[in-house]
């Protein structure tokens, strides 16, 4: 069973999350602390989300959603 790697995940830098899409473009999306909550923030396409908790996985849904992005360059 995979483990839930939020922000305990060691490969995971906490200000961003990037993921390479099947062509290998790199897309980020970046957290930003604003107050208790964090604001996501794509850089491909400017998509923004307020997350109270979780931003980690709201960042990772969203690339792989709309960019079908899905491959952890700290994995590969
Ligand atoms: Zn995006």
């Amino acid at each position: 069973m995979p483990q839930i790697d939020r922000n305990t995940d060691r490969n995971t830098d906490r200000n961003k999350v990037s993921r390479w899409d099947l062509h290998g473009r790199e897309h980020v999306v970046r957290v930003r602390r604003t107050g208790v909550q964090r604001t996501l923030s794509c850089d491909t396409c400017g998509w923004r989300r307020g997350a109270p908790f979780l931003p980690w996985l709201k960042a990772r849904e969203h690339l792989a959603d709309a960019h079908q992005a899905t491959v952890d360059p700290a994995a590969a």
